[in-house]
């Protein structure tokens, strides 16, 4: 779906019109626009959002092109080839080497529209699909037959299958089912001339071989070539491939000819697409082969006192029929002590663990699991190898530990400072009976050079990612790479490897594969490009490169060369700006500094479970993920864009107003790039300089408006539902007239409190004293909420009161980015609350954003003591009752889980951003529900944000992710803690009334 408010037609910007390629660029975006149905995107945001991957590269391609279909893809080929710019196909943009970034290539994005899944033939395990569909899709469509892709990338929940082709993709399943070559039958393909290819096994000489070769066209071509430059070269394909289940350098000459299961001796050219990188032609559908899933698995991890006899132990574990060999070392578990999101998946390894193997037995293997465990574990504790062992048999714990060793990388990439553990030599692969004495001279290797890593990942397949700290924003930094690049490609070659064994050749490795493969193999490389791609239009220098303009190909310089140390993302000249910000961004290392921990991997396209990105999710736009925001504020802040762009309306509108501020960055983006944070600053200093407008004044003041809203109710409530009173809503403030815009009671909760006489339980009777805040939302417009929450409160033996002097919690002013106001409002709450605080009382939240703004956000706008013990007591209604476990000590007879209703739980996205949700659903099922957590992202509402005129179809987008979630619930009805959440579910078609608050569920049970 495109976001109406992004301007489609935008072709090339006014950023652009200076440049002096300006005109060529119009002239080929006005070419393709005139020949693709899909979009075409030729402006400087296009070209900031695609000059990245997941790498350490960066390079602006010409313009971006969307093809809906293999007529798109033909056109856009013919078009960009006839302007003399070269193709890069590209899915999810998540490769590590620099292998989905080209300088001036027109980039072809098969992930937005051509994703479908076409065909599923369960009974011969075949799927055929599109290039563009996610993995975890595929699998989730295949698991209702009991299937599934059996490549498995850690990257498999946003990374799609074609770029798992054009990568020859694997994970750590790959012990058991090798690496996607094996699994890909059949590809249609776009060569560069416009010709579409179906490339599949063909059995040499047979009439069918006869009848291909003897046309004189580019299929002819390519068929004759590829036989004849892999029969001549049979022995150094045989002495120079190395034998690894993993290896992923360079065209796959030795996999192109076989003997197929009927005894034919058959070509598939589909082999020699897999891991082509793009170099060969664009990939518009692909037959896959699957695998049945095995029913249950378990894993065992075995503790080592030294990393050397952990490396010792991986050929001993693959005697054991077991299905991942996987690797973690202490400086992993040493990051994750120190972290909050996995600090309890490490709790069982013991601290002694210098590093551990991960083993895992699945039912296809093994009838039982603990005998199956027993053994290994006789091999390896038993005789002294390894000192302990951790078992695993249910889903949880199982999932636990792989949370753990996936974090590895997102740990390491969250170092403080500009020394990172970048990815260049970090899947080299050998085999692995000769891992041990190969991990013994890599570290010499990192010694040499003065810097360390830490070893983790796919031992049982001899792949380790080890990540070398350097800092390459400076000259020897960047040296010191392609230094260590060269010692352990010698190395790799010495213990019979392959350089890349999972991430592929890219930018990083393309230099360097002639020296893994000798004179002749090079040379037949790029015989076979050339005759896949004479003029090396596709993807030219990845892969394999020219020597010279005179080498074989074009009588240009296309493709010409290749150096690691070009087209880096940061580099010796990399410099940014840190700006006076008003928040603190000290304990992020700087605001640019969290710009910059964006390293593009990509998860901020994931759509399964997790909160980031709601508006991703909802349009499919690269615009639209925290990546692509990241991506335009570093070019920004480093001068790939002017400076002043950072004011433009455009980048306001489409980089910043468009994030809803959800906070699921915060906690799902695995380095924490918080852009609900760096929003919030930048559009203060943009207010700084431009002013507020009348909504973002209205809204900022809500609790005001709401106040004369109460005062007024019913004549306000009704007034507001006046023939015209929409429009005039519309007209004066941006508000969509289609939004129900919310009721105002005329008595107050804090009304109705003090009507009541306050509270019933004294404080001298009771542990625990709250002052219960009365946030706009519940105060003005649905007290039941906070009448609940001071009922429960009592009930559990609370001494509850609402006082009646609080300033606004400031959320509002904050989402704004009205940070003086919301400053003010802080400083006014700690002021009124320190003395109260430090007289024991608690603070207590019905509103989440409100508990948020306080528990958060005011550290960020305050310092100080008094502001530190107000933080340390504010809580969310559910968490004070889960923390304290009070819900226990509430009169309900029947507690047994089920005896009350089923309920669909759809949690706030800015407790789940700051893993603060998951309070809830424990206190419900403790008094009796049986409750379903809902995998949602944000509302949508978000605030004000789904108020907006312009804001209010992608608000409703996203909100239709939460109504699907809420109709496939199997819950009776829905209850969310949050305002905004409850008036999205309310203003849903066909729905009258506005659902529960978790705490009023509670009070229905007392
Ligand atoms: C944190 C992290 C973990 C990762 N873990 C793994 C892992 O465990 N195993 C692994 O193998 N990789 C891993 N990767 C690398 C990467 O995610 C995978 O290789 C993934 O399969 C790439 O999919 P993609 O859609 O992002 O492809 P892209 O990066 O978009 O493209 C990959 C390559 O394929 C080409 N390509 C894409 N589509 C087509 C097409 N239709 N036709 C022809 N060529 C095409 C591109 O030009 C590019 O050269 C990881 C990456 C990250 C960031
Ligand atoms: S924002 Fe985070 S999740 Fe998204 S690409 Fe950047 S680092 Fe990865
Ligand atoms: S705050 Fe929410 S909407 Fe904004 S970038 Fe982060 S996840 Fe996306």
């Amino acid at each position: 779906m495109a976001i109406e408010n992004v301007d489609q037609s935008r072709i090339v910007s006014e950023l652009d019109a200076d440049r002096p390629d300006a005109d060529a660029y119009r002239k080929l975006a006005t070419a393709l626009r005139s020949r693709v149905d899909g979009g075409v995107e030729f402006d400087e945001y296009a070209r900031v959002l695609y000059a990245t991957d997941g790498s350490i590269y960066r390079a602006e391609p010409a313009g971006v092109v969307f093809p809906t279909d293999v007529d798109d893809v033909r056109a856009a080929v013919d078009v960009a080839t006839s302007h003399g710019v070269p193709v890069l196909p590209r899915g999810t943009g998540s490769s590590l080497a620099g292998q989905t970034v080209g300088p001036g290539c027109v980039v072809l994005d098969l992930s937005r529209h051509m994703t479908d899944i076409l065909e599923v033939r369960p009974d011969e395990q075949r799927a055929r699909i599109q290039p563009g569909v996610v993995q975890d899709d595929l699998d989730d469509a295949l698991a209702a037959y009991g299937l599934k892709f059996a490549p498995d990338p850690a990257s498999s929940n946003r990374a799609t299958v074609g770029g798992g082709i054009g990568n020859n993709s694997t994970g750590a399943h790959s012990v058991r089912y090798g690496i996607t070559d094996a699994y890909t039958e059949a590809v249609t393909a776009v060569l560069s001339d416009g010709s579409v290819i179906d490339a599949r096994e063909v059995v040499l000489d047979s009439p069918e071989w006869d009848e291909i070769v003897s046309k004189d066209d580019r299929e002819a071509e390519i068929y004759r070539t590829v036989r004849r430059v892999v029969e001549d070269n049979a022995d150094e394909i045989e002495a120079r491939y190395p034998d690894l289940k993993r290896r992923v350098t360079g065209y796959n000459l030795d996999r192109v000819i076989y003997e197929n299961e009927d005894g034919d001796r058959v070509m598939n050219l589909a082999k020699l697409f897999v891991g082509s990188e793009g170099t060969l032609g664009v990939i518009v559908e692909a037959e896959v082969s699957l695998v049945t899933v095995p029913e249950e698995t378990a894993l065992a991890l075995y503790c080592f006192d030294d990393l050397d006899a952990a490396m010792e132990a991986v050929p001993v574990a693959l005697e054991y029929d077991v299905s991942a060999v996987e690797l973690m070392d202490d400086e992993v578990f040493r990051l994750a002590a120190d972290s909050d999101g996995y600090a309890e998946y490490v709790e069982p390894i013991p601290d002694r663990a210098a590093a551990a193997l991960m083993l895992e037995y699945d039912s296809e293997l093994h009838d039982d699991f603990e005998a199956a465990v027993a053994r290994t574990t006789a091999r390896f504790v038993d005789e002294g190898a390894a000192f302990d062992v951790v078992e695993a048999y249910t889903d949880d714990a199982q999932e636990e530990l792989w949370k753990l060793r996936k974090a590895a990388i997102p740990l390491l990439m969250s170092l403080d400072g500009d020394p990172k553990p970048y990815p260049f030599i970090e899947d080299a692969t050998v085999p692995p009976d000769e891992l041990a004495d190969y991990v013994r001279k890599f570290e010499a290797v990192l010694d040499d050079h003065d810097t360390s890593a830490a070893y983790f990942a796919h031992a049982g397949s001899g792949t380790l990612h080890i990540r070398p700290i350097l800092n390459l924003k400076a000259e020897a930094g960047i040296e010191a790479m392609h230094s260590i690049t060269e010692d352990v490609t010698d190395l790799v070659l010495e213990h019979h490897g392959s350089f890349s064994g999972e991430h592929g050749d890219g930018m990083a490795r393309t230099e360097f594969t002639p020296k893994m493969y000798g004179p002749a193999l090079w040379d037949a490389f790029k015989q076979v490009k050339t005759a896949f791609d004479p003029e090396w239009w596709m993807h030219p220098g990845n892969v394999v490169y020219r020597d010279g303009p005179d080498d074989i190909g074009p009588a240009a310089d296309r493709g010409v060369g290749a150096d690691m140390r070009e087209n880096l993302r940061y580099g010796a000249d990399y410099q940014s700006i840190e700006p006076q910000t008003t928040l603190d961004f000290e304990g992020e290392g700087g605001f640019s500094h969290l710009v910059e921990l964006c390293n593009g991997c990509g998860t901020c396209r994931q759509t399964g479970d997790d909160v980031m990105c709601p508006t991703y999710r909802a349009s499919k736009e690269e615009i639209q993920t925290t990546r692509g925001r990241a991506n335009l504020l570093r070019a920004a802040i480093s001068g790939d864009l002017p400076e002043e762009e950072l004011h433009s309306e455009r980048f306001q509108e489409e980089v910043l107003d468009l994030c809803v501020g959800c906070k699921g960055c915060k906690s799902d983006c695995p380095t924490g790039v918080d852009m609900a944070k760096l929003k919030a600053e930048l559009k203060h200093q943009h207010h700084r300089a431009a002013g507020t407008d009348r909504r973002e004044r209205l809204f900022a003041n809500i609790d005001t408006a709401s106040r004369v809203g109460s005062a007024l109710a019913p004549l306000s409530n009704w007034a507001s539902e006046l023939p015209g009173a929409r429009l005039v809503m519309q007209k004066l403030f941006g508000i969509a007239p289609e939004r129900t815009l919310p009721t105002f009671t005329r008595e107050t909760l804090v009304d109705w409190f003090e009507a009541r006489g306050g509270t019933t339980v004294a404080r001298a009777d009771a542990d625990r004293s709250a002052l219960l805040f009365p946030d706009t939302y519940t105060n003005y417009s649905y007290p039941a909420a906070g009448k609940a929450a001071v009922e429960t409160l009592e009930a559990a033996g609370v001494h509850v009161t609402i006082p009646d002097d609080t300033a606004p919690s400031g959320r509002a002013a904050f989402s704004t980015g009205l940070l003086d106001r919301a400053e003010e409002r802080a400083r006014a709450n700690v002021d009124r609350f320190a003395d109260r605080v430090a007289g024991g009382w608690d603070v207590v939240f019905v509103e989440p954003s409100d508990a948020v703004m306080f528990q958060d956000e005011y550290p960020d706008l305050l310092d100080g003591a008094d502001v530190a013990a107000v933080v340390d007591s504010a809580y969310g209604i559910m968490e004070y009752l889960d923390t304290y476990r009070l819900d226990e000590a509430l009169p309900i007879e029947d507690r047994s889980l089920g005896v009350a209703d089923a309920i669909s739980y759809h949690g706030h996205c800015n407790q789940k951003g700051t893993n603060k949700d998951h309070h809830a659903v424990g206190v419900l099922r403790r008094v009796g529900y049986d409750v379903d957590p809902l995998d949602t992202t944000c509302c949508g509402m978000a605030g004000s944000f789904g108020y907006h005129d312009e804001h209010y179809d992608l608000s409703k987008s996203i909100g239709r992710l939460l109504f699907d979630a809420v109709d496939e619930s199997d819950g009776d009805y829905v209850v969310a803690p949050g305002g905004s959440c409850r008036s999205q579910l309310g203003d849903r078609d066909g729905v009258d009334d506005i659902p529960p608050h978790p705490i009023e569920a509670v009070a229905d049970r007392l």
